[in-house]
């Protein structure tokens, strides 16, 4: 029996609350950070200090989070390897022992119908081996497979196809689940984890505001670009905009190169400053780690196309 005396629904939208709040100044959360979750006068974690799935004894004998660990560089994300038929991600079981604890709590979770949070980590805490996550929620179990030892996670917005229903429908279905997945986990994961490991700076002029960045593509996705840090840059917007416009080029030895002539006009601060001065000049941020510094390859073929341009 559990000890649960805390209102389990009550606590969990607060942790949503309270997680919403610190993403707001954040691009991920540490293990640390997710320790200090204040509910009725108390202090709660939201994840375990090792494991990945966690519950909040004092509310619940139901799980309340769910963690994935960040997936090395060149390795593909967890949830590649996870979407099934359906659309649909996966989550696995702890071990393979359907009675062990923490699967018992998830199975709660899913009998019941309970919001959880997927913790996906994005990277580590610059200069230091510490792991970030970011929080995706309210997500929800909706069935488990047992003989593939996991459980089917849906996130917000997302369904399972009815039961019965014939071939179009499940397709329809796939194909609208693979794109809540996208927009919700895919395009906001890649995003944190370049902010994250670019430290919230433009690469090109150290611009500090995150409202002002983008995790910007060297080779995009409709072109197979895979949604990797070293396939990503942080640009403020202007240097976004002028990456892709092709009036400012990154070289594979991340020398910053602008149009011949842009270099060749004369005109307001903006220009002389933001555009022109970055000639010449190396990227000024990149990631603390080499293998999640820009691939030179793939700067290569995109500065070729920058050479043709101009
Ligand atoms: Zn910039």
């Amino acid at each position: 029996m559990t000890p649960a005396h805390l209102d389990d629904l009550a606590l969990r939208e607060s942790a949503f609350a309270w997680l919403r709040l610190q993403m707001l100044t954040k691009e991920g959360l540490s293990r640390n950070d997710l320790a200090r979750f204040p509910f009725a006068g108390r202090t709660f974690r939201l994840t375990g200090t090792q494991t990945g799935i966690w519950r909040i004894r004092a509310s619940s004998d139901a799980a309340i989070s769910i963690l994935t660990a960040y997936a090395p560089v060149g390795a593909r994300r967890p949830y590649d390897d996870t979407v099934g038929a359906d659309g649909l991600l996966r989550y696995k079981w702890r071990g393979d022992d359907p009675l062990l604890a923490d699967n018992v709590w998830l199975r709660r979770a899913m009998e019941r119908q309970l919001p959880l949070i997927w913790f996906i980590g994005i990277g580590y805490a610059p200069g230091s081996k510490i792991q970030l996550f970011r929080p995706e929620f309210p997500v929800y179990l909706t069935a488990e497979e047992p003989e593939r030892r996991q459980f089917v996670v849906a996130v917000d917005g997302q369904e399972a196809a009815p039961a019965g229903a014939d071939a179009h429908v499940i397709d329809i279905t796939r194909k609208y689940n693979e794109r809540i997945a996208r927009v919700r986990v895919h395009q906001p994961m890649f995003r944190s984890a370049v902010l994250a490991a670019y430290e919230r700076r433009c690469a090109v002029c150290r611009l500090p505001f995150a409202e002002l960045l983008d995790a910007a593509h060297i080779k995009s996705d409709a072109e197979g670009g895979a949604a990797r840090v070293s396939n990503g840059l942080a640009l403020c917007k202007i240097h976004h905009g002028a990456f892709d416009s092709n009036i400012i080029g990154i070289a594979p030895d991340f020398v910053v190169h602008v149009r011949e002539s842009v270099l060749a006009t004369v005109d307001g601060p903006t220009l002389q400053h933001a555009i022109k001065e970055m000639a010449g000049q190396r990227l000024r941020q990149v990631p603390d780690r080499r293998s999640e510094r820009p691939d030179r390859e793939l700067l290569a073929e995109r500065f070729e196309r920058f050479r043709n341009a101009s």
